[in-house]
């Protein structure tokens, strides 16, 4: 069987460290492993628009900032297709039969989807196409024949959801659809990275992330100024806390032993620091500039290579919709086969003409 990768992202801002841990930086492995036949990423503007329908300006702008992300963290045209989710309509389509498959109540029951439902104050009205998102999503996986999903611990629903859709249709049509599987991060710290406020989860939606495309002093004051540490921890003396505390968790995420050798030498290895910190003595600006080291060796050329591809926009058009074309192709065969299980290809059923005929033809 072939390995096929689907994941993307919606274009509700630029794309930050959450998104990077969580999936991107991965993908870029992936890609570069050639162990994958296809790798197909979406922007996924349909998606986008179901909690922000009166603001398609803001999903609009943001689809290129999401693609110059796609480019400068690493994604490589010639090797993964990148496409635009409202532009392949199949998907669409595949949603509307994939609904039949699920009820309300199983809906009601998914984790991410009620925690996002309560942070978007949806509790008294919740769009339907909102309520029904996960829906899309198996669509948008099963329609490329996903076999390998790499997201980030929120979308650990989802992936269940849409395995479930995808049995149902396989015993209730006969096998036309292919179970895919996840594939979280392998550091628990990038599971589901934080927002520098400490709140449980980066996320464009709370206004607590470090982006990608931020200059070096956005991120200098992020982590300063904003970052939280632990509050008993008032005096350098004073011995500190690790539980919850933002540097050691973005630490954990991403820091590596040659990184300490220079940036904070003297120790044997990261729990060691940790050590030193609960004892008391260790600061936080002294941790703080670590961190802010560590940061600008991943993001300074992600940030360099932004500033190249910013210089052609039409460019980064044009591989979308190059990307677009191909993932409409393959889209439009799922969809075709998938009408032939569900017998709802009525024109081009041979078996079905001729049978009908000879029954009118008795009478
Ligand atoms: P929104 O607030 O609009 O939902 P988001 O920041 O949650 O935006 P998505 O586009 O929903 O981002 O998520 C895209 C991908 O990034 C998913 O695979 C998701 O699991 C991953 N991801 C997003 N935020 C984080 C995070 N804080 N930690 C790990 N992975 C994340
Ligand atoms: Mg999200």
């Amino acid at each position: 069987m072939e390995k096929i990768i689907l994941t993307g992202d919606r274009p509700t801002g630029r794309l930050h460290l959450g998104h990077y841990v969580g999936s991107l930086k991965r993908r870029v492995e992936l890609q570069n492993s050639g162990e994958y036949d296809k790798i197909f990423i979406m922007i996924a503007d349909a998606q986008a628009l179901t909690d922000n329908a009166d603001n398609p300006e803001k999903v609009r702008q943001n689809i290129v900032e999401v693609a110059l992300d796609y480019r400068s963290v690493g994604l490589d045209p010639e090797k993964s297709t990148l496409f635009i989710q409202s532009m392949v309509p199949e998907l669409t389509e595949l949603t509307f039969y994939y609904a039949n498959l699920v009820t309300v109540s199983r809906l009601q029951r998914n984790p991410t989807v009620k925690s996002e439902i309560q942070m978007r104050n949806f509790e008294t009205s919740i769009p339907v196409g909102f309520f029904t998102y996960p829906i899309s999503q198996a669509a948008d996986i099963t329609a490329f024949k996903a076999t390998t999903v790499p997201v980030g611990e929120d979308q650990m629903p989802m992936l269940e959801q849409c395995q479930e859709i995808v049995r149902k249709f396989n015993s209730v049509y006969g096998e036309a659809l292919v179970e895919p599987k996840i594939l979280l991060p392998s550091n628990s710290a990038c599971l589901r990275l934080p927002g520098t406020d400490g709140k449980a989860k980066m996320s464009k939606s709370l206004g607590n992330c470090i982006y990608l495309s931020d200059s070096a002093d956005a991120v200098k004051e992020a982590i300063m100024k904003r970052m939280y540490t632990d509050p008993l921890h008032i005096n350098v003396a004073d011995p500190g806390h690790i539980e919850g505390n933002m540097v050691f968790t973005y630490l954990d995420a991403f820091s590596n032993q040659a990184q300490l050798e220079a940036y904070l030498p003297g120790y044997a290895n990261l729990d060691e620091v940790k050590e030193h910190y609960k004892r008391g003595g260790l600061g936080d600006v002294k941790l703080k500039r670590f961190l802010i080291n560590v940061l600008e060796d991943e993001l300074a050329p992600i940030r360099a290579r932004r500033a190249e591809y910013e210089k052609d926009i039409p460019a980064v058009y044009d591989i979308l919709k190059k990307g677009t074309e191909a993932a409409h192709e393959v889209a439009a065969k799922t969809l075709s086969e998938v009408k032939a299980a569900m017998k709802i290809n009525y024109f081009d059923d041979v078996e079905l003409i001729k049978a009908q005929s000879e029954k009118y033809q008795r009478n």
